[in-house]
């Protein structure tokens, strides 16, 4: 079709109709995918391997994927899908392969309803890789020591119980949390921790970690006002994480509005995708984890003001990591337990817990039950 029909020609092939509109820039569908794949393959490059990918011996990395079906991480798995069926029609092998990890929602929150027709979807769209889905109380059987570091995390008041279920048990932890943000910041803990335990498992260097730039930013935030500072480059930063399990972020040069226009126009992701739950504005605020408040803001004066959130999570990807510290690292979260007497950034929490529980951060700390800072 000639362009003069069009209301507005894509600005790249010229070809097509317009679809999105980003960065000064009219797209058609196919184009816009094009645009956005580039700024995820350049954050890729280092696992492109060898040029002579064909002849060489280099063994295939393992990556880890965590997909919670959100619109973040699936288009990050179609993005990559289709780089590797690309390496693989040019060499004829890839340098890389993905295994994708899907933690099932219900069990990180009942109100969450499960993913089952949205996992088996996803399966039958990208079939080349494997994928394993595992409830958050997989956490005792991926990450072996987690019922001591618990039992020593909540103290005397936490009665582990061999003979419950492991969801039962993992149900009485999360109980003892008192506030929505305690919940959500172990949570988000166990998580982590859980996606590290089943990458050590499979074997895996790296995890792949799907936050956007807007999603980046809200860590930042929320992790300075919960005194995880400490903690925070490796958590927004491509490095080594504190258990020897590297970190990346791909999507970090692309905003959360971005990839949910990316959802829009690629239709083999229409059945996969999990709508996020809209912020809704009756929900009383005193209700809301600090997370969820600093993911409300961001998403909210990220529409306004794009540059200076993309601009907080790029501050911070600058800052040095920290699991090379040599200090000692809380067991629970990996931060630097150095934190809890001081002065790193400026916080000093004296009284009981310096002395008796030396092996967690001050974050960590703050989300433990009945914690009374001085
Ligand atoms: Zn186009
Ligand atoms: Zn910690």
């Amino acid at each position: 079709m000639p362009a003069k029909e069009m209301d507005l020609p894509c600005m790249e092939c010229n070809n097509a109709e317009a679809a999105v509109t980003t960065r000064s820039r009219s797209l058609c569908g196919p184009c816009y995918q094009r645009f956005l794949n580039y700024k995820v393959v350049r954050r890729m490059e280092k696992y492109k391997g060898p040029k002579d990918l064909a002849k060489s011996s280099v063994p295939t990395a393992r990556l880890l994927l965590p997909l919670s079906l959100g619109a973040s991480s699936s288009v990050l798995l179609h993005m990559l899908d289709k780089a590797l069926a690309r390496q693989l029609a040019k060499t004829s092998r890839t340098s890389y392969v993905l295994e994708i990890l899907v933690v099932e929602p219900s069990t990180i929150s009942p109100d969450q309803a499960s993913c089952d027709i949205q996992f088996d979807k996803a399966r039958e769209a990208f079939p080349k890789h494997t994928f394993n889905r595992v409830p958050l109380h997989s956490i005792f059987e991926y990450v072996p020591d987690m019922t001591e570091i618990m039992r020593d995390y909540v103290g005397p008041q936490y009665i582990d119980d061999d003979s419950k279920s492991n969801e039962e048990r993992l149900a009485a932890f999360r109980d003892a949390a008192s506030s929505a943000t305690s919940k959500a910041d172990l949570d988000t803990v166990l998580f982590t921790r859980l996606a590290v335990g089943y990458a050590k498992h499979t074997a895996c260097e790296s995890i792949l970690w799907a936050d956007s730039d807007t999603s980046l930013a809200a860590k930042v935030l929320a992790g300075a006002a919960k005194g995880r500072g400490a903690s925070l480059t490796w958590q927004v930063s491509d490095g080594m994480s504190p258990w020897g399990v590297m970190f990346d972020f791909p999507c970090r040069d692309l905003s959360k509005p971005e990839l949910l226009s990316y959802v829009s126009v690629c239709p083999e992701l229409s059945e996969i995708v999990i709508p996020d739950r809209p912020l809704s504005d009756n929900i009383l605020t005193k209700n809301l984890s600090i997370d969820e408040l600093m993911l409300r803001y961001v998403t909210t004066q990220g529409e306004k003001y794009p540059g200076v959130m993309a601009n907080v999570s790029r501050t911070a990807h600058k800052l040095h990591s920290t699991s090379g510290h040599g200090g000692p690292l809380c067991s629970l979260c990996g931060g630097l337990v150095e934190n809890v007497n001081g002065n790193e950034d400026g916080i000093t929490v004296t009284g009981q817990f310096a002395t008796e529980n030396p092996r967690f951060c001050y974050g960590c700390m703050r989300s433990r039950p009945d914690t009374v800072l001085n």
